[in-house]
């Protein structure tokens, strides 16, 4: 199975995975048929049109599908395990650590009263229970690690002080913190301009190689996800209609 040390199970393996929205006018499906494969350090993109399902698939992989949300059909393998199967404690391990996730808006993932020191020490002394210390000294590495210089400066701040860049770097670095293996990041750019995107898509690619984690970015931007993802799927109206 292991090939220098990396298993060749894919990290994230989904076949002919369906998701249907249940409303008042009936069933709606989000997703059809959606086949994707993520391998260990891979950094995949997904990309279409919005409304076109890649939100509903994220949430699927966390297993956050709403009051009105279902899984009509296939599955979802992390590491050869079917997360739609899955038992709710095991879940729960799964998505506080082994997968983690950035959604678009940084500020809705950032208390506002809270250094940003506090919080992504936090982290650690939740997941690990480290002393505090050790905790900030991790926090400041993962800073370093997510290109933000004077990390000390960003420990200190308020989530109002710093710009919205640096809010989302910060978001990624707490997400890295729990080390999981698997990071999703749905369009974290949005709320940013297109410079820094572009800053984001490449800091992720490198992140990949630094922390061995598989990330599935995804966004609207065909072109940028095009020169830094190892992989890019289109998804159309909920199918996946090409892959390159
Ligand atoms: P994307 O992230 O690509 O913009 P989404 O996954 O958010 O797309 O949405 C896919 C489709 O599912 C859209 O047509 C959207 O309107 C619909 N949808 C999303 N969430 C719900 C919901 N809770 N109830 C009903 N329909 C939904
Ligand atoms: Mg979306």
């Amino acid at each position: 199975m292991a090939i220098n040390g990396k298993s060749d199970t894919p990290v994230l393996e989904i076949e002919n995975l369906s998701i249907s929205y249940f409303t008042r006018a009936g069933e709606i499906p989000a997703v059809v048929d959606f086949n994707l494969t993520l391998k260990e350090g891979e950094t995949a993109g997904l990309v279409g049109e919005s409304g076109c399902g890649k939100s509903t698939v994220a949430m699927a992989i966390m297993n956050y599908m709403g009051d009105n949300g279902g899984i009509v059909g296939g599955s979802i393998k992390f590491r050869g395990r079917d997360i739609v199967q899955m038992p709710q404690d095991e879940l729960r391990r799964l998505r506080g650590g082994e997968i983690a996730m950035v959604y678009q808006e940084p500020m809705a993932a950032l208390n506002p009263s809270m250094t940003i020191g506090r919080q992504l020490a936090e982290v650690p002394i939740c997941h690990e229970g480290v002393d505090e210390r050790t905790a900030m000294k991790r926090a400041a590495e993962l800073l370093d690690a997510v290109r933000l210089p004077d990390a000390q400066r960003i420990l200190d701040a308020y989530p109002h002080q710093i710009s919205g860049g640096q809010q989302q770097r910060v978001v990624i670095a707490m997400a890295l913190l729990s080390k999981p293996s698997l990071l999703l990041l749905d369009e974290p750019t949005t709320a940013l301009d297109v410079t820094v995107e572009a800053g984001i898509v490449e800091l992720i690619a490198d992140l990949s190689r630094d922390f061995g984690t598989s990330n599935l970015y995804i966004s609207h931007n065909l072109g940028l996800i095009r020169e830094t993802c190892d992989r890019v799927f289109v998804m159309y109206s909920g199918e996946v209609i090409e892959e390159g």
